[in-house]
């Protein structure tokens, strides 16, 4: 076996983003002079060149991923009652912003290959009160968004996507986000691009944009100041974050495939351990890798020791989400993919600054303690 020389002064983290010179300049530049008839010129800037990147008419930045989800969900009308169906296996945000609207999130099976939303199980759970299908591209995977699009279609049913993990993924060369009614993304600082904190909400659909954004500047009239005619909310992005973005979003196809040579520098070690599966890629798609990952599908060693022996070992990972019917709010679900891969899986450190060394490391301790 091919021993690993490295030997690390550190956890290896899961994360961490590229920041360089170029970002510093652009929030100096922010902080300096972006205020008054200026207060907004990052931001404009950042939700065009997304628009451009993502293929798609209209991008408007928010506080987040989650935010721009809810503002989503808000803008289609989508209230109490609805139901809205969504993968078992995502990050909470998903169900927590379907709920806070005063609708039931409909949790269905996931596919065993690329971790999102099983369409078949997605026609199966579509009732009268279905308004929306929010699929999840899961770390960086790609959905099945021919067969989703279609089934939305028949059924008349909205698409959120919730892209927030995966841009610069593509499937069928178009990005992801570009597919639905809406797409959302998020900047959060484990993801890919970052901004500390923030999100984009993006459309083809005019009204559905301008619908949005009234409804993020607290449902005050458009020709009367301060007059309010509607609730809304204040999910927003400041200046000086858009142009931390701006400077990130400049350089995504390099943080892209830096993520994607992550996932093959492991990939090459880590196809030789029989009974695992990391993560699967379409031959029409291009996932951005977020998070190399890897499920124990038959393996003596239970998730949880493995995450407590790489520790040992100075290696972060993370557990899979959970299945979120399995949560004390919710009903059990027999969604039995997502609690296989749920409390199996874990993501290995997948950070854009990691060295070819320190992924051989990564993967090399794997295999011995998958032996
Ligand atoms: C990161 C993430 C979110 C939430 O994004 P925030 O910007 O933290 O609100 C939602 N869904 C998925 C699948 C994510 O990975």
């Amino acid at each position: 076996m091919v021993q690993s020389k490295f030997k690390p002064k550190k956890l290896i983290l899961t994360a961490g983003p590229s920041i360089s010179y170029k970002e510093k300049s652009y929030v100096l530049d922010a902080v300096t002079n972006g205020w008054n008839n200026h207060w907004n010129d990052y931001i404009k800037r950042f939700e065009k060149k997304f628009a451009e990147y993502v293929g798609v008419k209209y991008a408007m930045t928010t506080s987040g991923g989650t935010g721009a989800l809810q503002l989503a969900l808000a803008s289609l009308d989508i209230k109490n009652g609805d139901e809205v169906i969504l993968p078992d296996i995502t990050f909470f945000a998903c169900s927590d912003v379907i709920k806070l609207i005063g609708a039931n999130p409909i949790f269905v099976d996931i596919l065993k290959d690329t971790w999102c939303i099983d369409p078949q199980k997605i026609e199966k759970a579509i009732t009268k009160k279905t308004k929306a299908i929010m699929p999840v591209h899961l770390y960086g995977n790609l959905c099945e968004m021919e067969k989703i699009l279609e089934i939305a279609k028949k059924h008349n049913l909205f698409v959120v996507e919730d892209a927030c993990p995966a841009i610069g993924s593509t499937y069928m060369k178009k990005h992801v986000g570009s597919f639905g009614d809406f797409g959302a993304f998020s900047f959060q600082g484990a993801k890919i691009m970052v901004t500390g904190t923030g999100g984009m909400l993006v459309t083809n659909n005019k009204k559905l944009y301008e619908k949005a954004e009234y409804l993020n500047n607290h449902g005050e009239d458009s020709k009367r100041k301060f007059w309010q005619s509607s609730i809304g909310y204040s999910t927003e992005m400041s200046n000086l974050q858009a142009a931390l973005g701006l400077a990130q979003l400049e350089k995504i196809e390099k943080l892209v495939a830096k993520k994607r040579q992550i996932f093959f520098w492991y990939k090459n070690i880590l196809k030789d351990i029989p009974g695992i599966s990391t993560n699967y890629e379409q031959e029409n798609a291009r996932s951005n890798f977020w998070m190399t990952s890897v499920i124990l599908d038959d393996k003596k060693i239970k998730r949880d020791e493995l995450i407590n022996k790489l520790k040992e070992k100075l290696i972060d990972s993370r557990p899979f989400f959970y299945p979120i019917s399995m949560f004390p709010m919710y009903k059990k679900q027999n969604t039995s993919v997502s609690h296989h891969v749920g409390l199996n899986g874990i993501n290995l450190p997948s950070g854009v600054n990691l060295k070819k060394e320190e992924v051989e490391y990564v993967a090399l301790t794997l295999k011995e303690l998958l032996k």
